[in-house]
């Protein structure tokens, strides 16, 4: 079988795996591991409540050092097949670039770290470590039975990991531009401010729970969280809605609604986080404001891996390939990187997002050349012998 990156990505987005569908995806990823040597998993995972989904594990060689490489073979929903220039699961090639669900986000990156892993292992069967593939197919859905299950899973088998290579599109506009070494964290927040419904030319008898909410959001907005750190922005509290819910403008309403979100770096947790809340939003309170504040649970956490020898290994890499310095980024949504970080140390780097979830997403299909031949320089410099 044909191991390039171009002939893997095509066969890949050929395999219609929306999520929670396997599509095909994993079965012939299993397939060609399979065929060059690697121990290949397949566990299914389970929720009440969501639908089963189909995730692999695949690990060749027993010895450390362990470089894991991470993904996903789902995809978020085509929309309207008609809309897009070329079917999204025909792989279709123009001008160079290769169209279709997945093309960067991300079976083109899992393409380009297959045929890396693939030529690195035919060209050094017995370097000295392990190469292993943790992939789900439930990332661009709940995340529940995906990469976090997969993980507690492989730690029952009693596999450990030194380094994580995600390859999640990091580069905003072309191959080389930026590394992540971490994410923000995400909470989200309801504040309920209780009323008492009324007329509105009554007031004395209502209650207007609106002012009540003001001042306590002003509270919320008026200083800072904090002031950014060396490797990321400053965290950022947005109100996302403040609802009433009423269609009327004689009546006074009995409860004020809001919502708020916030993206947060590592100089908080998300407890550290609610305990400021509670603390602006009583302190703005008084003893006037009767209002409930209710934090959503969350597994998105702040992470950093600090810059290191292994990020070295692969900013190196993507310069030598691109000619370009990545930058070093926490920024953007979260990632299944929250999850493997408790595990070892993960860093995100993978082809250009420009036209993830969008309509007509492609990649260049020199981009798959040059990530996969980065891919293959990380392999070189992390089992390189010590000498
Ligand atoms: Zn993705």
């Amino acid at each position: 079988m044909d191991h390039s990156p171009l002939f893997l990505a095509k066969s890949l987005l050929r395999c219609p795996s929306v999520t929670p569908e396997e599509g095909g995806a994993l079965s012939l990823i299993e397939g060609v591991l399979k065929a060059a040597g690697f121990e290949v998993h397949r566990p299914v995972f389970s929720e009440p409540g969501t639908q089963d989904v189909e995730n692999l594990y695949a690990r060749y060689g027993t010895r450390k050092p362990y470089l894991l490489f991470a993904g996903h073979t789902d995809v978020v929903p085509p929309g309207d097949p008609s809309r897009w220039r070329h079917d999204p699961f025909s792989a279709e090639i123009e001008d160079g670039e290769l169209y279709g669900r997945g093309a960067v986000d991300m079976k083109g990156g899992i393409a380009c770290m297959m045929a890396a892993a693939l030529e690195f292992i035919r060209e050094n069967p017995d370097f000295g470590g392990s190469i292993g593939f943790l992939i789900t197919g439930d990332e661009e859905g709940p995340a529940i039975n995906g990469t976090a299950k997969l993980l507690e899973w492989a730690k029952g088998r009693g596999e450990r990991f030194d380094h994580c290579i995600l390859g999640e599109p990091t580069n905003p506009n072309q191959l080389g531009d930026m590394i992540k070494i971490g994410r923000r964290g995400s909470l989200t927040g309801r504040i309920v401010v209780e009323g008492k419904q009324g007329h509105v030319a009554y007031p004395h008898l209502a209650d207007n729970p609106i002012p009540g909410m003001l001042r306590l959001l002003e509270g919320l907005l008026r200083d800072p969280l904090d002031h950014g750190t060396d490797h990321f922005d400053a965290s950022n509290l947005e109100v996302t809605t403040v609802d009433v819910g009423n269609p009327a403008s004689n009546v006074i309403p009995a409860e004020a609604r809001a919502t708020f979100n916030i993206r947060f770096n590592d100089l908080w947790t998300p407890e550290s986080l609610e305990a400021e809340i509670s603390r602006r939003l009583s302190e703005a309170a008084g003893n006037g404001i009767r209002y409930t504040l209710r934090m959503e649970p969350t597994n998105a956490i702040a992470f950093l891996t600090p810059p290191n020898e292994f990020v070295g290994f692969i900013a190196d890499a993507v310069e030598a390939e691109t000619g370009l310095r990545p930058k070093l980024s926490t920024t953007g949504g979260t990632s299944d990187a929250r999850f493997i970080v408790k595990d070892c140390p993960v860093v995100e780097f993978g082809l250009v997002g420009q036209t993830m979830h969008q309509i007509d997403e492609r990649v260049a299909v020199e981009d798959l050349d040059r990530l996969a031949a980065i891919y293959r320089k990380v392999l070189n410099a992390y089992f390189a012998p010590a000498s």
